[in-house]
């Protein structure tokens, strides 16, 4: 696959699908930037080759068409002083008025085009749509690994118009990269902590994972599934029902493959979904009738933090608690700080996207782990072992 350092992009229009689906605030000011600042690097190649730039991006879930809240345009400002320059704008990603802004760029100019999700024709993967797309550019660079699992009209089918012109920028080089350190000649021992609500997103890695791991801490509300699963008594603590049966038959397919899953022994418990709840600690195989577990508990937070401080590669996806809330979030706090200390001894720690990418950038540890994924689903389906349809795209 072709990557851009080994083109040159003088006199050529760049499409580049980038995600700059940022968090804005009510006043739409943007209120984390860490998409923005991830693809400079390869917006800068582009220019400094004298190559103009066309951005195009999806940015939340529009409905029906244009909503305000959703507009790239509150993004134009930052972009502008990002490079220096004014950043052209196109209120529709098509139509006359992006071709024509398009057609008018000059060497090292910058072009953003209005959400392509206010076209539903971008998610369904319209071959017309994304040919229309296509027209603006001369050369297409995917560098939206967040997406890549989607077969959407910017993210891969607007590749076939571009058949010796397409190539992945750094962000998408530097995901696949990292991905790839955690599936193959790992350094042992491997540990993977998988934490977050809900044990169906991550049954598949789970698996995968069995395969690959010395050791899987399991965290966050999937715990008391497992630990229903193993007979325990969880009150009222998230549980999906459906999945106890799952459960038991992962714990036992770690025994017979000689990995050590180890479930959070202890809980931080409270009797209401609120930081402002009562709170106690349990084992988790006792949590009373009305209370919940909402983090892990002192003990699960020493034996997880030691195994994390002893392993070689470090694999880390989804909060050990309600991190949002800060009576739950020491759990969170403590497995980021056993992940740093064991890669300041040389170990190789990848925090795999979603809420533990924020967990660890919230804790301003970003630059103390080895990589954070920038793609939540896209770098879990990766894992799975699936393809990723923006990633075949570019395959020539
Ligand atoms: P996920 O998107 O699956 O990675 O889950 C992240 C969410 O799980 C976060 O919003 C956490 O607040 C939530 N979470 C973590 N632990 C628990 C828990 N014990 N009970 C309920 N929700 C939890």
């Amino acid at each position: 696959m072709r990557t851009i350092d080994q083109y040159n992009f003088a006199g050529k229009k760049a499409l580049v699908r980038v995600d700059f689906n940022v968090p804005l605030d009510e006043h739409n000011r943007i209120t984390d930037d860490t998409r923005i600042r991830a693809v400079v690097p390869t917006i800068r190649k582009i220019l400094g080759d004298g190559g103009a730039v066309i951005l195009m991006s999806h940015l939340g879930r529009p409905k029906n068409g244009p909503e305000e809240k959703y507009s790239l345009k509150h993004l134009v400002d930052r972009l502008s002083d990002e490079f220096d320059t004014v950043v052209r704008f196109a209120p529709d990603c098509t139509g006359p008025e992006a071709a024509a802004i398009a057609k008018d760029l000059k060497p090292r100019d910058i072009l953003l085009l209005e959400n392509l999700r206010f076209h539903k024709e971008e998610e369904k993967g319209d071959p017309a749509f994304a040919k229309e797309l296509a027209s603006l550019g001369d050369v297409y660079v995917n560098d939206a690994f967040g997406t890549a699992h989607r077969a959407h009209a910017s993210t891969a089918i607007i590749a076939d118009y571009f058949p010796h012109d397409k190539m992945m920028g750094y962000v998408m080089q530097a995901e696949l990269e990292n991905a790839r350190r955690v599936l193959d000649n790992v350094e042992r021992p491997y540990t993977a902590i998988m934490g977050g609500a809900k044990i169906s997103d991550k049954i598949l890695i789970i698996e995968k994972l069995m395969d690959k791991v010395d050791y899987l801490l399991i965290g966050g509300g999937m715990s008391y599934t497992f630990v229903k699963a193993d007979g325990g008594n969880i009150g009222s603590s998230l549980v999906e029902e459906d999945k106890v049966a799952l459960a038991a038959r992962l714990i036992a397919m770690a025994r017979e493959k000689g990995v050590t899953l180890m479930i959070p022994v202890d809980s931080v418990i409270a009797d209401e979904f609120s930081n402002d709840a009562n709170v106690d600690i349990k084992l988790s195989h006792h949590i009373p009738p009305l209370w919940m577990g909402l983090d892990i508990g002192p003990d699960a937070r020493e034996t997880y933090a030691d195994v994390i401080r002893n392993s070689k590669t470090i694999l880390w996806n989804g909060p050990m608690g309600v991190f949002e809330m800060s009576n739950f979030s020491v759990g969170t706090e403590a497995i980021a700080d056993a992940v740093v200390d064991a890669t300041l001894r040389g170990a190789y720690s990848l925090i795999g996207g979603g809420d533990s990418a924020a967990a660890v950038n919230q804790l301003g540890y970003a630059d103390r782990v080895s990589y954070v994924s920038t793609g939540g689903g896209a770098l879990l389906e990766y894992m799975e072992g699936k393809t990723l349809p923006g990633v075949a795209a570019l395959e020539e």
